[in-house]
């Protein structure tokens, strides 16, 4: 039967392609809704997951048979057609290897989604990348409803994407990481971009070939928004078959989106369209120029014109943690860029700024930071380092800045922010950049990137004098 569902891509079509008996493993936010929309769907499901949970309990009260235990017994896949995995669940993983063993379907929750979708499902306009998905997927979202689309940004962020796959949506802005992606078959937005691409979750994928090769499911629908800066991308692109709308910080070739005049530019008609000033993108960064381009050209397959385009851009919030001011005082920027947990996403920061006292350090994952640091050093007056892999961040900068002041701190817990942002304040000269953009996750001493970065601007206020109440207030 799957043979006839795969050349069964239509809308309203899809929701044939799910089975009545399933498995979904992991019971957080995207297996649960999951395990929700299903048993909506009145299908029988089992949800697995490692440990008890309250959604577990709420998911077993619906109906669901659940099950927790902290192996995974193969013998669950006794009674069950198809498997719905998590993004933690990779391919070498006992249930995924298990069900590949067995000839069972398994998708992940934006696959899931798209089979859910009935004749009037809203469209989906699709990103992905290494670096850049959350902060394009929300501009674009805010270039559809600036011309009036019913839209929201969905995937990381917002509902659940299973919840709003049939919801009051005229274009879904949509996140898909390579783990969603790699675990897709019939999902084909109807443009998708990708926005770069470097060496991440190779643990996961088992190799780079494997990562990058799961990142072009996103232009299974036939339309490819890809970044012509990057080789990697272009080259998968040019092999990809489908219709390629390139996006490029130099002058556009025909067909594309590009910069000239220092004005973002829509090649794709007969005549150069100018959009809006370089200058009106935020946060700062030629990598949220390649965005803003990236959300451009999907948006423009929706039929959103340039003085829509133009208006979201110039309106536009940035996302917490990514590139964002702190505090300015004394001539001096604090910047929170904490998302940037790998190399590729802290080189754009870098890159943003002349003179920085760096602040880096984390869990590197097993990337190299070596390429990095080389090419950024020259650029930065002293580098502040903590937390798990810093020793491997400091021999590096031994190695390509021998005479820049480094200063590696031992805390173990997220109180070291206060010496960081005390010591970076110590060597930031005014015209300085203090620049929080690690370069590495941050779960050896934090929450979560979010957590990192809230302690971050919560000790730079305090250092600063910045939360004292005034006089007025
Ligand atoms: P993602 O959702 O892919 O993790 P985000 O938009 O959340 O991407 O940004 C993650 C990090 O990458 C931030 O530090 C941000 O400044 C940086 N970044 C954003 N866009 C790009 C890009 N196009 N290239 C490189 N780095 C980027």
């Amino acid at each position: 039967m799957s043979a006839v569902f795969t050349q069964d891509p239509q809308p309203g079509g899809e929701g044939r392609a799910i089975a009545d008996r399933l498995l979904v493993a992991g019971a957080r936010v995207a297996g649960a809704a999951c395990g929700e929309a299903l048993l909506a769907q009145g299908r029988t499901v089992t949800v697995y997951d490692r440990e008890h949970s309250e959604r577990l309990a709420a998911l077993a009260e619906r109906g669901a048979r659940t099950v927790a235990a902290d192996r995974f017994d193969a013998a669950l896949l006794d009674d069950v057609d198809q498997v719905v995995l998590s993004p933690g669940f990779p391919p070498h993983h006992p249930i995924a290897l298990a069900a590949r063993e067995r000839g069972l379907d398994t998708y992940s929750e934006p696959e899931l989604a798209w089979r859910l979708r009935g004749p009037d499902a809203p469209r989906w306009l699709a990103v992905t990348g290494t670096n850049g998905k959350t902060t394009t997927v929300t501009m674009l979202a805010a270039m559809l409803a600036a011309a009036g689309l019913r839209s929201a940004a969905l995937g990381n962020i917002g509902e659940p994407l299973v919840f709003a796959a049939n919801g009051p949506y005229d274009v879904l802005a949509v996140e898909l990481s390579s783990y969603q992606l790699h675990w897709s078959r019939l999902l084909a937005p109807a443009a998708g971009a990708i926005l770069n691409l470097a060496p991440d979750h190779l643990d996961w994928h088992g190799g780079y070939e494997a990562y990058a090769g799961a990142k072009t499911a996103v232009w299974r629908g036939g339309t490819a928004v890809a970044n012509l800066d990057d080789p990697a991308v272009a080259d998968l692109a040019e092999r990809s078959g489908a219709k390629v709308i390139g996006f490029t910080l130099d002058e556009p070739a025909p067909g594309c989106f590009g910069v000239a005049d220092g004005h973002l530019i829509d090649r794709t008609g007969p005549e150069p369209v100018r959009i809006c000033p370089v200058a009106d993108v935020r946060p700062a960064g030629t990598h949220n120029v390649a965005n803003a381009l990236a959300a451009a050209a999907l948006a423009s397959q929706a039929g959103v014109g340039p003085e829509a385009l133009a208006r979201a851009i110039r309106t536009y919030t940035p996302e917490p943690h990514r590139n964002v001011t702190a505090a300015e005082m004394n001539g001096i920027t604090w910047i929170d860029d904490s998302k940037a947990t790998n190399p590729h996403a802290a080189a754009a920061a870098l890159a943003a700024y002349d003179s920085i006292v760096w602040i880096a350090g984390g869990q590197l994952k097993g990337v190299d930071v070596d390429e990095l640091v080389a090419r950024f050093a020259p650029r930065m007056r002293a580098a502040i380092l903590i937390g798990q892999d810093r020793a491997q961040v400091a021999e590096s900068l031994a190695r390509h800045a021998p005479g820049l002041p480094v200063i590696a701190l031992d805390g173990e817990d997220d109180a070291v922010m206060t010496d960081v942002v005390a010591t970076a304040a110590a060597h930031a000269r005014p015209g300085d950049t203090v620049l929080l953009s690690p370069a590495a996750a941050s779960f050896d001493m934090f929450d979560s990137y979010a957590h990192r970065g809230d302690a971050f601007t919560a000790a730079v206020r305090q250092n600063l004098h910045m939360d004292e109440p005034s006089e007025t207030s």
